[in-house]
């Protein structure tokens, strides 16, 4: 019984009725000590107040449902397509409940197991039936206790073998023994402020409420916390960075070429270009090192962008970097670079992994000494072998494709050099507080003129030959072609086959009399660079490929996109895909091949591609479909996951915290004065290690 005194910190299988057997199921949902399990939510709640009786239903309402499992079994269709079949009983009838291609269930459901499903009521035949309900699984028939009726039951995520009467039972006795060691986490003075509940009510209202406002107002109290302390680690870094004085310095040199080297430019920079421009200069003669991020839809011009701060550094007599995600990506950003430059005698040099060792030693050798003055490359930028003269400023294009370290890695190549990182995937305002919370942001909201909006369709296997006769027409007008595959890591083999063998396809029997390339991830580098060259300089009319092209690459003749399993990409990677096309003064098309059985979340995601081009709303959009976690990922950039907020539901909670964070940080930088010295330990002890610490960039 000694181990109890602990309260909080001692392991779970001491918590009565837990036990060593559960103890271990419990270790799979991540619940080790008794303190987890007070964190372990519902997943939802079953207002057991609410249920209606089977009669009671109406066809094409939403309900929920409680009843007994009296028989289920399969049933096949035909090749590839079984359904499950269920009925559930209640007190007033019956109902079936079927699932399609869900064979396992037969091991998951038992007779006379008390069930829980939601879902539409809809007709089949005679009957009302639930098609592909959820589901939970209430009791098994062996259980004897009933479900307390008349209130808000929680039901918890869960894995197999633990029910949620134990979960629940384990749960509770927790809330009754030790809830009350469990200390507050927020100042009285912050609660007070925004009418927030205390931290023990609001854990016992997350798992029992007593009513669907005090489960809101739990939520909310806690999703306050989560961004509260998120805004304080950004506010934190944010003036950090600002404070140190020790940046390298870089300000218009006096017989600079930027003048000239815009005026040879083959187009006028858009007014976004050259706000963004003055932002960045602004920044980079500051004495605090730049920390930038730099937003913009695909092909609104950040490469140009870039290239005119990294002018800057370079004029100042300092070396420049900029990594970029691929081979190809790099190898695009070097060619330009090159290209742009020539005029201006500015050594500049290409890194990438797969060089032959000779070059590399020369080019490691000539960053070494400062006489490459602009270094481009993947990867390979990072490698310790690279060491740069004098590294006035990094840039770091696609930023989302790479992890914390790896950006702070490059920073550290110089010393406190400018940093400024740039993205393509447009991110929602709300969720870039989160996410870069401690950067400036410059926004390119302007695409250069002239550029048309890309024509889409999702369309499927009927329409493939005139869509054949589509790209002919296009290639005849001297356009080219990208047809991309998808390639999922669980079916890369049998994409890579069918990416192939379209190629074979394409190739020999629908355009024998034009030139089809491939291009995958197992190209060989120096192949791969051929293979682009030759679709770069119009030789190759088709280029198919997985989606090794997804971000950056820039042909302007390209005028046709074409998606095959386009049910399989999500949102912002389809935007990313369909902007390769439509970036020079040709009309553009990008067309959605979609198998003829596509989800309805697929049918939706294609259609919003279809209805609009604004990177921003396809976003929002994505957002609203997958959840931010997957979209983002907030574990790369370096900060807590979020478990209760969610930074798209909770904007207004994100804009106070964030004025609360900032307000705190700025009169307090070091958290001495007593009414925040709570805050601060919070901080270290509670939210500080659950992040990554690496700073961002
Ligand atoms: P992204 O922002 O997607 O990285 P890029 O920098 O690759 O876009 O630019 C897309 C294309 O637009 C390139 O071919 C580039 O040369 C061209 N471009 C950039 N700025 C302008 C401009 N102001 N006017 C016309 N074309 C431009
Ligand atoms: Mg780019």
């Amino acid at each position: 019984m000694d181990t109890l005194k602990n309260g909080l910190d001692t392991e779970i299988k001491f918590l009565k009725g837990v036990g060593p057997k559960r103890s271990k199921l419990l270790a799979k949902l991540d619940i080790r000590y008794i303190r987890d399990i007070l964190f372990h939510f519902p997943r939802r709640h079953l207002d057991r107040r609410n249920i209606l009786p089977i009669a009671d239903l109406q066809v094409g309402q939403n309900a929920t449902i409680v009843g007994k499992v009296v028989t289920f079994g399969v049933i096949k269709v035909r090749e590839k397509m079984s359904i499950f079949n269920l009925i559930l009983q209640d007190e007033s009838g019956y109902i079936y409940c079927k699932w399609f291609n869900c064979n396992y269930l037969s091991k998951v459901f038992k007779k006379n197991q008390e069930v829980v499903v939601s879902g539409e009521i809809t007709r089949y035949r005679t009957e009302k039936q639930l098609a592909t309900p959820e589901y939970e699984i209430l009791f098994d028939a062996d259980d004897t206790e009933t479900i307390h009726t008349g209130r808000i039951v929680p039901l918890y995520p869960s894995t197999a073998g633990l029910h949620q009467k134990a979960l629940r039972h384990a749960i509770k006795g927790a809330l009754d023994n030790h809830l009350s060691e469990l200390s507050e986490t927020l100042p009285q003075w912050l609660l007070h402020r925004h009418g927030l509940v205390d931290l023990h009510t609001a854990i016992r209202q997350m798992h029992f409420p007593d009513r669907e406002s005090d489960r809101q107002n739990a939520r909310n109290r806690l999703a306050f916390e989560e961004l509260f302390y998120q805004q304080m680690m950004c506010a934190q870094r944010y003036y950090m960075m600002r404070e140190r004085e020790n940046g390298v310095v870089l300000p218009p040199a006096k017989d600079t070429i930027l003048p000239d080297f815009y005026k040879s430019l083959p187009f006028e920079l858009t007014h976004a270009q050259k706000r963004v421009i003055s932002e960045i200069q602004g920044d980079l003669e500051g004495k605090a090192s730049m920390n930038r991020l730099l937003h913009g839809d695909v092909g609104s011009g950040k490469t140009l962008v870039a290239i005119s701060a990294m002018l800057r550094s370079v004029e100042n007599g300092y070396q420049a970097a900029l990594m970029a995600p691929t081979e190809i990506l790099a190898e695009q950003h070097a060619r330009k670079v090159i290209h742009y430059l020539d005029p201006f005698q500015v050594h500049s040099a290409l890194l990438i992994g797969k060089m032959r060792a000779k070059r590399k030693r020369q080019i490691l050798s000539d960053i070494q000494t400062g006489v490459t003055r602009i270094v481009i490359g993947t990867h390979a930028l990072i490698q310790d072998q690279v060491e740069f003269h004098k590294l006035g400023l990094v840039v770091i294009d696609e930023q989302h494709r790479f992890g914390v370290l790896q950006r702070a890695k490059l920073r550290e190549k110089g010393e406190n050099p400018n940093v400024l990182v740039m993205t393509a995937t447009p991110i929602p305002r709300t969720l870039s507080m989160t996410l870069y919370g401690d950067l400036d942001v410059s926004v390119l909201d302007e695409l250069p003129a002239g550029r048309t909006r890309i024509a889409t369709r999702w369309t499927t296997e009927s329409n493939r030959y005139k869509m054949y006769e589509f790209i002919r027409r296009e290639i005849d007008r001297g356009r080219q072609v990208y047809v991309v595959y998808p390639l999922i890591e669980e079916s890369k083999k049998i994409d890579l086959r069918a990416a192939t063998e379209m190629h074979a396809t394409l190739q020999a029997d629908i355009f024998p009399d034009l030139r089809a390339a491939l291009l995958h991830g197992r190209v060989k580098s120096d192949e791969k660079e051929r293979i682009m060259q030759s679709f770069v300089k119009g030789e190759t009319h088709i280029l198919v490929s997985t989606t090794v092209i997804e971000v950056g690459v820039d042909v302007p003749n390209a005028s046709v996109m074409v998606v095959e399993h386009a049910e399989r990409f999500g949102l912002t990677q389809l935007h990313q895909l369909r902007g390769r096309v439509g970036r020079g003064e040709y009309k553009s098309y990008c067309i959605l091949m979609a198998s003829p059985t596509v989800s309805e979340e697929a049918k939706e995601r294609l259609g919003i591609l279809q209805s609009t081009s604004d990177g921003f709303k396809i976003a929002e959009q994505d957002l609203r479909l997958r959840g931010p976690g997957e979209l983002f990922g907030a574990r790369q950039h370096g900060l807590p996951e979020l478990k209760v907020a969610d930074p798209f539901r909770d904007q207004k909670i994100l804009s106070l915290t964030r004025k609360e964070a900032f307000n705190i940080v700025q009169k307090d930088p070091d958290l001495k004065h007593s009414s925040v010295q709570m805050i601060a330990r919070i901080l270290e002890t509670e939210y500080k290690e659950r992040s990554n610490l690496a700073h961002i960039g």
